[in-house]
């Protein structure tokens, strides 16, 4: 058995985050990955800076290029990052018939003034950055290791993989992500609301001809067959083999039996309203995704063990929500072995930081809204809804909470247009409102596949 002051489980954004402190803090610390390549990333992520030009999570992180870091002024800390980035502008919303473009921003004015809304950049080469400072100060990396259970006793954590090695820590930090084994074989998942199962692919293009390049950009749409909601996200990448991430995934669990998502791409490319964008597009690379929906954690803490990014959070702490969180969990953890309370009250601040940051900081169930309002409409009813917002450009944001704030004002001040026009869509938009989201969502929790 290997034994450490702290196991870290999982090396995304939360957990590398959290190895680098504790060991620049002088604690022992394994990080365990089942990844052979620990920093290779094989999960389909946007990779913006999330976000840069308003409060998210209790934080408005951005990137400095000229002392070339990631700067959390307000959680008070910063990375380094020395790797490619991509400025875009503002965030378009296309309706499946191709006849509207939402926007939340006005692309050409803010091109025009160099205004961005943020960047995206390379997850690796940040987590390679973040990764060598943790080994610079000693802490010890085991990729290739698949945790399968973990189990509190009196003595310490231990951790136990498929491998056969069995690691033990005073403390474990689960920073096993959106799937975590650890919520699941400690029972915490069963403390949770289960919404579905979202899968998807990431695509890496190039040829692809969209109206805003430059932007965060997302079409809404129904799979061809099933008529499931779907969404096709495209952002520019900063990687030089590839100009073009596209994300295509159901927005809610797949149909029974599954779904050949890549087929549905080729639709897309093919037969859609915007197939001329992709006349003579080509795909360079592709990952994907499966990825569960609970409900928060009631507390990210149990026993000895602290749940850090995603694996405490609904659908995405960010990368950035998930590096605040190692670095605070890694602090409070320091705290607890100098004033030798290795329990719960010893990281304290850390649960009391989490509850603050994550949910009274956003409202979860915003996010899980905008899946659920999907679940109600169909192809024609989207159409209608983004021609009541195509106007003018509205305010600019990158935070999904606060774009359902902006959308939901526009439509209220159309209530008479609406009940004119489509008394139908209206009633689907008061039912959104007064059926409980569970209830909404119950088709898709039929067809998933909960880590319970
Ligand atoms: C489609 C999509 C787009 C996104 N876009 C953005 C974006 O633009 N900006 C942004 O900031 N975030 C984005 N995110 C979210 C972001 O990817 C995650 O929130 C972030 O990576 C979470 O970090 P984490 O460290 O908690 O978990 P992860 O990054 O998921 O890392 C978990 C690690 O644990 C490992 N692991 C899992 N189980 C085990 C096990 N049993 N044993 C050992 N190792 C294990 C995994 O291999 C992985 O390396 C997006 C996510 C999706 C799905």
């Amino acid at each position: 058995m290997k034994k450490f002051d702290v196991v870290v489980v999982g090396a995304g954004p939360g957990g590398c985050m959290t190895a680098k402190i504790l060991s620049e803090n002088g604690l022992s610390v394994a990080l365990l990955e089942r990844k052979t390549d620990m920093t290779q990333i094989t999960r389909t992520c946007a990779t913006m800076v999330a976000i840069e030009n308003e409060r998210y999570f209790n934080e408005r992180m951005y990137l400095n290029e000229k002392n070339k870091r990631i700067i959390f002024p307000e959680t008070g800390f910063s990375v380094p990052y020395d790797g490619p980035f991509c400025p875009f502008y503002n965030w378009n919303m296309y309706s499946p018939d191709g006849k509207h473009t939402v926007q939340l921003g006005d692309y050409k004015a803010r091109e025009a003034q160099g205004k961005r809304l943020s960047v995206t950049y390379s997850k690796q080469h940040l987590l390679d950055g973040i990764l060598k400072d943790a080994v610079d100060n000693g802490c010890r990396v085991f990729p290739s290791m698949n945790v399968i259970d973990v189990v509190s006793s009196s003595g310490g954590v231990k951790v136990y993989t498929r491998e056969g090695t069995i690691f033990e820590g005073a403390f474990v930090v689960a920073a096993d992500g959106v799937n975590s084994r650890i919520a699941h074989v400690t029972g915490m998942n069963k403390k949770r609301l289960f919404y579905g199962t979202m899968t998807g692919l990431g695509l890496y293009l190039n040829n692809f001809k969209i109206t805003y390049p430059d932007a965060f950009n997302w079409i809404a749409f129904y799979h061809h067959a099933n008529r499931l909601p779907m969404a096709f996200v495209a952002t520019p990448t900063p990687y030089s083999d590839a100009e073009f991430w596209l994300w295509g995934s159901f927005i809610s669990s797949p149909p029974e039996g599954g779904a050949d998502i890549m087929g549905e791409v080729k639709h897309l490319f093919k037969h859609s309203a915007y197939a001329q964008w992709f006349e003579d597009t080509e795909i360079v690379r592709h990952n994907c995704h499966v990825l569960n929906m609970w409900s928060p954690l009631p507390t990210p803490y149990l026993d000895n063990i602290i749940f850090v990014g995603d694996s405490a959070w609904t659908v995405e702490a960010e990368c950035t929500g998930s590096m605040m969180g190692g670095l605070k969990a890694a602090h409070a953890i320091t705290t607890a072995f100098r004033d030798n309370k290795i329990n719960r009250e010893g990281v304290k601040s850390y649960i009391t930081w989490w509850e603050n940051t994550f949910p009274k900081g956003e409202n979860y169930r915003d996010i899980i809204t905008l899946f659920g309002i999907f679940e109600l409409m169909d192809e024609d009813d989207v159409n209608y809804l983004f021609s009541l917002l195509d106007e003018k450009p509205l305010d600019v944001t990158l935070n999904p909470y606060r774009a359902n704030q902006i959308i939901n004002q526009v439509i209220m001040q159309k209530v008479g247009q609406i009940q004119k026009e489509n008394p139908q869509f209206l009633a689907k938009l008061q039912a959104s409102a007064a059926i409980p989201l569970e209830k909404i969502l119950e088709p898709s929790v039929r067809r998933a596949f909960p880590n319970v």
